[in-house]
């Protein structure tokens, strides 16, 4: 199954959570054990996961992002978005998850966010997600 969910973001920089798509393609998905991929087609946006319960570790990521690759860094790249180039290639487009028993093998604490970083833009993401029995 492959299903494709847009997201709209509203800045320039923006982690979205999007844990409940994700896991609402799982249950679609009607798969029991499987593989789960999170991709996103984009080269200035990423997938990552990471905390969902205190906001405060999303804006640190965010806040150092920036600080390792400030947005004006004397780049060549004459779109002038280097910046989100460079950390979409950090965090990468796609992350792999596991489902087992029909859900999503995520940890309490662990939330898919789709990271924003030239924005706002109307984005997508890939789901795609594969029997593994
Ligand atoms: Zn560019």
């Amino acid at each position: 199954m492959l299903k494709e969910i847009p997201v709209k973001t509203s800045r320039r920089i923006e982690l979205v959570n999007i844990t409940g798509e994700v896991e609402q393609a799982a249950k679609e998905s009607r798969i029991q054990n499987g593989i789960c991929v999170v991709y996103t087609p984009h080269t200035t946006a990423a997938i990552t996961i990471n905390e969902n319960a205190d906001p405060d570790v999303i804006a640190d990521i965010i806040a150092k992002l920036n600080e390792l690759v400030p947005e004006n860094g004397g780049y060549s790249h004459s779109e002038g978005n280097s910046d989100a180039h460079i950390k979409s290639s950090l965090l990468g487009c796609e992350k792999t998850l596991l489902i087992k028993q029909g859900k999503l093998l995520l940890g309490t604490w662990q939330g898919i966010y789709f990271c924003e970083f030239d924005g706002p833009r109307e984005r997508k993401v890939l789901i795609k997600i594969q029997n593994s029995d």
